[in-house]
């Protein structure tokens, strides 16, 4: 597999809808490469009669084919059967990601597209594995506690990466047996509308899943404020899923999940076990996907003894990352997403260096053959409400902390708002443990960074990064509610209800 030709792949051009691609009848939206600025294509907005028609015909489906109440056999043997079309399809899927996101394509073959596969399967197989229970009660009456779908369920999900993300919302939510409407982030659209093409060649019934493309305020509040949308599981930053969740509230108190932003630490015991390894994962946890990662390592707090040695490693790891278009195989540092998001980055950094931060490594921002790209930076010395330590930036920015002794890590290491993801590096097994559990986050990774035990590992914040877990049985236990159904089987019974 090589770097591949950006204008040689086939793009689609409206939304998904009712099982075909129709053309929205809302505003005109442009969407663009950001390795190079070109338009890709001119989208039309689903408008408002366009996600009335996909919502309602997403609830008639469902209850034509029975797909809630039916045989859950065939909902994971439709979702098994889609795994394999995304794997049979995986290297045009994963040059699709690249295109018009800043996924480099190495890594939309490798792990995004081999993922989404993954989770349909792994979805698929629970689809019949999760049974109600019948609870003890008396031989002359029975409690029966079911499990059932919401109905229709809304997934909205962010650009950073695109059908990953979407996928762990779209499985567990069909697999559960709901119909699903996605909207994805108006910046990229591609790759869910093909898959979504793929659901219906694997049987997956027309109308089931829609994929509506357009803005949030326009089309994503639409869907939202719906009457017959049950459910919304929102994956993006911690202000959108407030407004979201308001928005639900006041629109039928709809029921949601959140899978909000990040500020994560990573703390360097001098103990750890290896220095060489922990500053490559401290410098990958800063430049993957330019930092556009929910989960970046954003916070490197080191111990005092070590921290000069350390963060130069880190330093000189991050001025060898090499910038280029995301379709090259050789990137290692992709475009920002737009230039908004490059002007934002640049606001924030030039915050904190007039705030008194000392800039250890890059700090710049530059263009290269169309696209936006903010090299590694590094700030030092950094007051309390220095955006480096506060803010999601949302780009390659690490702020650097040092401690003396455990409680002072810790303290460091807590987030005032945030609390998605955290890493600890040490031999010690007991600050190991120990810290893990005094770190109010959802996921802790100890002598390591960014991965889960497998799909089955539920991932999802503490605090203002959010609630309801995405992945694992959790992501799937999500899409039912429980019904809890009383039989009185004696007259002795009924007399007494
Ligand atoms: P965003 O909040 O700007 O947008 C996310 C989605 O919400 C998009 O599809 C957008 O169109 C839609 N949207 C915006 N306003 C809306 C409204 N009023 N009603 C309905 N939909 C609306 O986020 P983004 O910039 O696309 O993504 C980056 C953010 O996502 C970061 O904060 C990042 O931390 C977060 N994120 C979190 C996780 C996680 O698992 N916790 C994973 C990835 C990204």
């Amino acid at each position: 597999m090589s770097s591949f030709a950006p204008d040689t792949i086939d793009c689609p051009s409206g939304s998904f809808i009712a099982g075909r691609f129709v053309r929205g009848g809302g505003d005109e939206l442009p969407v663009e490469r950001p390795s190079d600025g070109a338009v890709l294509g001119i989208f039309r907005e689903a408008s408002e009669a366009d996600v009335d028609e996909a919502v309602r015909c997403a609830a008639e489906t469902r209850r034509a084919e029975r797909w809630g109440s039916g045989d859950p056999r065939r909902r994971g043997a439709v979702l098994r059967r889609w795994a394999e079309l995304v794997e049979r399809d995986r290297e045009y899927l994963a040059r699709l990601e690249a295109l018009c996101s800043s996924r480099p394509v190495t890594e939309a073959r490798q792990r995004d597209i081999p993922v989404v596969a993954e989770l349909l399967r792994y979805y698929g197989e629970c689809a019949d594995k999760c049974p109600g229970e019948v609870l003890a009660t008396s031989h002359d009456a029975l409690n029966m506690v079911e499990h059932e779908a919401w109905g229709v369920v809304l997934a909205i999900s962010p650009w950073n990466v695109p059908a990953l993300l979407a996928a762990a919302k779209v499985a567990p939510a069909l697999a559960a047996g709901n119909a699903v409407i996605l909207k994805p982030s108006e910046l990229t659209p591609l790759s869910m509308l093909r898959i979504a093409e793929l659901g219906v060649e694997a049987g997956l019934p027309r109308g089931l899943f829609s994929v509506l493309v357009g803005r949030g305020p326009t089309t994503g509040r639409a869907a939202v404020r719906h009457p017959l949308v049950g459910y919304v599981s929102f994956t993006g930053s911690t202000a959108t899923g407030a407004a979201i969740m308001s928005d639900a509230a006041h629109h039928g108190m709809k029921p949601v999940s959140m899978e909000l932003g990040g500020k994560s630490p990573q703390v360097v015991f001098a103990d750890a076990p290896d220095l060489e390894k922990v500053a490559d994962l401290v410098a990958l946890g800063v430049s993957r996907n330019a930092g556009q990662i929910c989960f970046a390592g954003t916070r490197l707090i080191v111990e005092e003894a070590v921290a000069e040695r350390f963060v130069g490693k880190v330093v000189e790891r991050l001025r060898g990352v090499r910038p280029g278009p995301t379709w090259r195989e050789e990137t290692d540092l992709p475009p920002i997403i737009s230039k908004r998001q490059a002007d934002r980055i640049e606001a924030l950094v030039e915050s904190g260096r007039a705030g008194g931060a000392k800039v250890v490594a890059g700090g710049e921002r530059f263009v290269l053959d169309g696209g936006q790209y903010f090299a590694p930076t590094v700030m030092a010395e950094l007051g309390s409400d220095n955006p480096a330590l506060r803010e999601e930036i949302f780009g390659p920015v690490l702020g650097v902390q040092t401690f003396r002794g455990f409680d002072e890590a810790m303290r460091l290491a807590d987030h005032p708002v945030y609390g998605l993801t955290a890493s600890l590096y040490t031999r010690d097994i007991d600050k190991a443990i120990h810290g893990a559990r005094a770190i109010e986050a959802g996921t802790i990774w100890i002598n390591g960074y960014g991965r889960g035990a497998d799909l089955g590992s539920p991932f999802g914040g503490f605090k203002q990064s959010g609630f309801g877990k995405d992945f694992g049985i959790d992501g799937f236990k999500k899409y039912r509610r429980s019904k809890s159904i009383n039989v009185f089987l004696t007259e002795a019974e009924r007399e007494a209800a």
